[in-house]
């Protein structure tokens, strides 16, 4: 069916805007459509009487001819009387539809083009004027035609104000079928709904009395009580002496199509979730608004926003509640953006667009900024929104988000050009420690492309051993005894020397890459453990870290026992350092995955203890063995004050519920003894040792003696 409207089909393009016209016309070509373009008003008159069409898509604003004036002489013409015509007209702009109907058009599309609607619109429009010239062209078709186009035909004879249906328009109604032969015009015009009754009435008279054609879409009342919508054209019908003797229309019923095009629209156009536009309607609504901008001479900001971490509270939250946080999310951004007090130009509110363009990312075009720097202070805002605190089960939620910024003008000419570069800052900002915003800088570009290659070496790194695994002693600070260690992957780089985690184990996260890394890991880890013991060295268990992915995966206990079997140890030796985001996922899996873990012997850590996400007594219900006091709040624990205060706690916490905490990051004696004091024995820091390879960890448990560059806190 559709095949068979397209091939061949010829249509008019008529627009003065090159940008649109060339839009549409590589959209319909697309569709299979033959496309023939005019650059005005008077250009499209002069192709149209020099060969036919078989429609016509006509923009309202022209310089030349306005859309309305090229309209009316199109119907005038030979053949332009029935020929659908679509015009191009503002949204919403009830005022211009209203125009278009009046000079004849066929059916309006509202701009912005919803470029995948278009073709559809044009087909539909098609296939309603190859019904309207199957009814026209002869009766034994015609029931059929009205049949598929679900439409009914009637006739208004002068003389009398004879009103006659076809047996479809009584269909079409719910009437019985005998009132379609001798009806009046006025029980017709009757279940036309109330607000639309005047401008039919008007279409019908200028067509009973002076001949006009006419289209129209309004709403019925069905027999059955069921409103409608329907569309209907209407022309004047003449005797062999060209005097007029009556109308003749067709009334179709368009509701399902009009609904599935709003849905459809929907889809297409809206994020289910939030309700904010998703990325292919953003980018339509941000052509206009860029091109509002250009012809005015002001600046614009497109923002990405994506949040950090967000993975995590997906996890372990479960989606529901994820879910629940995002929409929490996209409700603050819209209101940080409409905020008054912004002290930017008042447009900003009614003509920015926010979009959901990815699971956790969000896209802002932000309009008419006054200068550069406002958008710095859009960002701010919208960095505060994100950061307040959310309510979720188990306690509230502190998250924080990354943004890029690229400034129109200055960065780009048009929304994809602005688009990478706000993707380029927004790497920038994650690279740069995330939860902050950058602009964009021509040296992004050259980033962008560094961080791809950088990829590919890290994938080689992996294949081709150039991956170190070292340690750092965990010592007793009451006894200066080594007790354990964390073993700390590094990147023996060939040019670049030793690199140290952070600048790749977040690459391998975000490339796919952190599965094959922990494999590294833990196989090394394991080995080294085999052959120390093999030497005859003490078997102190050895810690390892693992990123969530790989907490995650399905195949951990399997691959972990697999690997003891494989190096013969015992699962007690190895630790398991997991983060307290990872917590934040889906909960029940998550203390079921520990707890099958612990079965099995193997010991699990809480790593990077702070309170950001969520309170200490959320944390009793993770059956655990060790918590890591994170670094932050070793560091400046002895002056007293709030991170000594969570220090505390942390222990007091463990001491509570029979678990080992582990300080890390002590570098001075000071911190040594503030642990201490609280009962903190297990420490780990540069006080005691750096990280250090394989060898010399060997070295330094054979010796047993304290390490070179400190001294075992002994307070
Ligand atoms: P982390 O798990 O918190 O590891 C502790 C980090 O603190 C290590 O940094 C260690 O060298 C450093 N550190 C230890 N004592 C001190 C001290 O007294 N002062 C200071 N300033 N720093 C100290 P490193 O080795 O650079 O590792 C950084 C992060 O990279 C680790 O943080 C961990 O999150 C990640 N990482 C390291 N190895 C692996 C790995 O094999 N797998 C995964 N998934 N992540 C790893
Ligand atoms: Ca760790
Ligand atoms: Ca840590």
């Amino acid at each position: 069916m559709m095949q068979e409207e397209t091939a061949g089909t010829r249509l008019l393009i008529v627009d003065d805007d090159p940008l649109m016209r060339g839009m549409s016309a590589t959209t319909l070509s697309h569709a299979g459509f033959a496309v023939v373009q005019a650059e005005g008003g008077l250009q499209a008159l002069a192709l149209f009487e020099q060969e036919a069409f078989d429609l016509v898509l006509l923009d309202v604003m022209m310089p030349d001819l306005d859309g309305y004036q090229v309209c009316a002489r199109i119907r005038q013409s030979a053949h332009g009387a029935r020929v659908p015509i679509l015009m191009l007209t503002g949204l919403n702009d009830t005022g211009s539809i209203e125009l278009a109907y009046q000079a004849g058009a066929t059916d309006f599309i509202a701009k912005p083009i919803n470029w995948t609607l278009l073709s559809h619109r044009v087909r539909y429009a098609l296939r309603a004027s190859f019904a309207v010239e199957s009814a026209i062209r002869g009766s034994e078709r015609l029931q059929r035609a009205q049949k598929i186009a679900n439409m009914g035909s009637w006739g208004i004879a002068h003389e009398g104000r004879r009103f006659t249906g076809s047996p479809e328009l009584a269909r079409l109604l719910r009437a019985a079928p005998h009132t379609m032969g001798n009806a009046t015009v006025d029980a017709f015009l009757e279940r036309v709904c109330e607000e639309d009754r005047s401008t039919v009435l008007a279409a019908r008279t200028a067509a009973e009395q002076h001949g006009r054609s006419y289209q129209l879409s309004f709403s019925i009342l069905r027999f059955d009580g069921e409103r409608r919508t329907v569309f209907e054209q209407a022309v004047a019908v003449s005797d062999r002496n060209g005097r007029q003797t009556g109308v003749e229309g067709i009334t179709q019923d368009i509701t399902d199509r009009v609904e599935a095009a709003e849905r459809i629209s929907r889809l297409a156009h809206y994020d289910l979730l939030t309700g904010l536009p998703n990325r292919l309607f953003f980018g339509e609504l941000a052509v206009p608004a860029l091109e509002r901008s250009r012809r005015l001479g002001t600046r614009c900001a497109l923002m990405h926003l994506d949040m950090d971490h967000f993975k995590n509270v997906n996890d372990a939250l479960g989606h529901a509640q994820g879910d629940a946080v995002l929409v929490e999310i996209s409700q603050r951004l819209q209101t940080a953006i409409r905020a008054s007090d912004l002290g930017v130009a008042s447009r900003l509110a009614s003509e920015s667009v926010v979009g959901r363009v990815g699971a956790n990312a969000f896209t802002l075009l932000l309009v008419d900024l006054g200068q550069d720097r406002d958008a710095g202070m859009v960002a701010e805002r919208l960095l505060q929104a994100v950061a307040q605190p959310i309510r979720a089960p188990g306690g509230e939620l502190v998250l924080s988000a990354s943004i890029g910024v690229a400034l129109y003008p200055r960065d780009a000419g048009d929304v994809p050009g602005l688009a990478r570069a706000a993707e380029q800052a927004l790497y920038a900002a994650k690279a740069a420690g995330r939860s902050q915003y950058r602009f964009f800088d021509e040296a992004m570009n050259e980033r962008a492309s560094v961080r791809l290659a950088r990829e590919g070496e890290l994938r080689r790194a992996i294949a081709e051993g150039q991956l170190r695994l070292f340690y750092q002693p965990k010592v007793d600070a009451s006894s200066g005894a080594i007790v354990g260690a964390e073993a700390l992957v590094r990147w023996q780089h060939p040019q670049q020397g030793l690199v140290p985690p952070a600048q790749f184990v977040p690459l391998a996260e975000e490339s796919g890459q952190i599965l094959a890394l922990t494999d590294w890991v833990l196989d090394t880890a394991c080995a080294d453990m085999r052959q120390r013991m093999d030497a005859g060295l003490p078997a102190v268990p050895v810690s390892v870290n693992l990123a969530s992915p790989s907490f995650a995966h399905d195949a951990l206990p399997g691959q972990l026992a697999a690997l003891l079997a494989r190096h013969r140890l015992d699962a007690a030796q190895l630790v398991l350092e997991v983060t307290e985001t990872l917590l934040m996922a889906d909960t029940d899996r998550v203390i079921m995955r520990l707890d099958a873990l612990r079965a099995r012997g193997f010991h699990i850590s809480l790593d990077d203890l702070s309170t950001g996400y969520c309170s200490l007594s959320y944390l009793k219900r993770f059956p655990v063995d060790e918590l890591k006091i994170d670094r932050a709040f070793v560091t400046d624990a002895w002056h007293g004050g709030r991170h000594g205060a969570i220090a505390a706690s942390i222990i007091a916490l463990g001491r509570e519920f029979g678990l080992r905490v582990v300080a890390e990051g002590v570098e001075t004696a000071d911190q040594a003894r503030f642990l201490l004091e609280h009962g903190c024995v297990f420490q780990q820091g540069y006080l005691y040792a750096r990280p250090m390879a394989g060898p010399q960890f060997d070295a330094l448990l054979r010796s047993g003696l304290a390490p070179a560059g400190g001294t075992p806190g002994r307070p």
